[in-house]
């Protein structure tokens, strides 16, 4: 079976003079799997799951999406591919102010052609599997962080993508609310959704299946070609 991500001798570089923020990355994700990407500040962290989520482009190598070589796409076909298979979460949230959970979840579907009613019955169905089925109607600002980044979640989640990813999700919690994150995020695996989050918590990367350890734009350890060596 061809894996679900695959990104080969992938770079990027920033500003002048460059700055190499991504070094020749190779990397293959399964179906399925549960993947924390670890490593210092500013080793390249969130540059590379925005390369792997098609925020940004790599200057050379290749990104491979259920088979599909995205970095070969033009803009329009790559949002197409971003609002089906990537869900993205981020420590800040990133709510819209002053709209409901319900529609900013359903806003996630906005460029699916979902028209909606279907919008809003699919994003209270999302609400409902994060634990937030009583709060449809509530704004951002009446939330705790906790809630706020389970409608993030629901938000990634309702358009069914193949991959979750997310920054430092837990990053702005405390610690219970953090913990209460992660136990969602192990149940959506444990249902199926494959993810790829970006952690500094070395106890929560050691906890889940795989581990990446990038440092200065390069994986230096791989916990799944460990195993397989
Ligand atoms: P991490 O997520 O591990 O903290 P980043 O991917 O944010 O690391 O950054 C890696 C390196 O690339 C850093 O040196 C950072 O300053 C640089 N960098 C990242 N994004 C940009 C950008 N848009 N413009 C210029 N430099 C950037």
């Amino acid at each position: 079976m061809s894996p679900l991500l695959e990104l080969r001798e992938v770079r990027r570089s920033y500003g002048s003079p460059p700055v190499t923020a991504c070094d020749g990355v190779s990397l293959s994700v399964d179906q399925g799997e549960f993947v924390a990407i670890v490593g210092p500040s500013g080793s390249g962290k969130s540059t590379l799951l925005n390369l792997i989520g098609t925020l940004d482009r790599p200057d050379s190598g290749a990104v491979i999406i259920e088979g599909m070589d995205v970095s070969a796409l033009g803009d329009a076909e790559l949002s197409g591919v971003r609002a089906s298979l990537i869900g993205f979460v981020f420590q800040q949230f990133h709510l819209s102010p002053g709209v409901t959970a319900l529609d900013n979840v359903a806003d996630g579907l906005l460029y699916r052609g979902v028209p909606r009613a279907k919008r809003r019955e699919k994003a209270r169905e999302a609400l409902e599997k994060v634990g937030l089925g009583h709060r449809i109607e509530h704004r951002p600002h009446q939330m705790s962080g906790g809630e706020r980044q389970r409608v993030a979640i629901a938000r990634a989640l309702v358009g069914s993508p193949a991959l979750l990813l997310a920054d430092e999700p837990t990053g702005n919690l405390d610690s219970r609310s953090g913990e209460a994150i992660v136990s969602l995020l192990r149940e959506l695996n444990d249902s199926g959704t494959t993810i790829i989050v970006i952690t500094h918590d070395n106890d929560l990367a050691a906890s889940l299946p795989r581990q990446v350890m990038i440092r200065d734009g390069k994986v230096v350890s791989d916990s799944a070609s460990e195993v397989s060596q």
